[in-house]
């Protein structure tokens, strides 16, 4: 979905939007509620957004659905803008800060780099999730595995080594 920027008007534009985006590789559906307002040169988009993550959990490997909320509020300066300035810096703190060029703003693009700023780095289906076995693969949220008991006793552990090594 695209705006049209001199068409934003005085008072703002309202955008109520249900779309699906691709997130990973897959489809999911987002839905956003923005408000689109123009403050001199630049664009000021406010508002929230809602969307169904698939996530691989780092622990179990399993892929799992999570909504996520975000708040949007973000900042666009017309990329013209730092041309022809020698002495703009874009301050750190401003992390919310983006720019556009030309006449249009793709909205699903905002949503798309909203989606990936609020994707947990180690997502985990569960916080009690166990993962899995490291030896055998097997789910540890669905049960024990032979291996267990390995683990337990390392003294096992290394004679088991031994004897498959020999
Ligand atoms: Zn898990
Ligand atoms: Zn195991």
């Amino acid at each position: 979905m695209k705006i049209y920027i001199p068409d934003i008007p005085v008072e703002g534009l309202e955008i109520e939007l249900k779309e699906h985006t691709e997130i990973n590789n897959i489809i999911v559906p987002v839905s956003a509620q923005l408000k689109v307002e123009k403050v001199g040169t630049e664009i000021m988009i406010k508002g929230s957004l809602t969307s169904d993550v698939i996530f691989q959990c780092s622990r179990c490997l399993k892929d799992f659905s999570m909504r996520i909320f975000i708040n949007v509020d973000v900042f666009y300066h017309p990329v013209e803008e730092l041309k022809g300035e020698e002495t703009h810096e874009i301050k750190i703190d401003e992390l919310d800060m983006d720019f556009y060029s030309g006449e249009e703003l793709d909205i699903m693009n905002l949503i798309n780099e909203q989606i990936m700023l609020n994707i947990p780095m180690k997502p985990l289906c569960s916080e009690t999730c166990k993962g899995i076995c490291i030896k055998c693969g097997t789910d540890l949220n669905a049960g024990i595995c032979k291996c267990e008991t390995l683990h337990i006793d390392p003294r096992l552990a290394s004679l088991k080594t031994f004897l498959e090594n020999s």
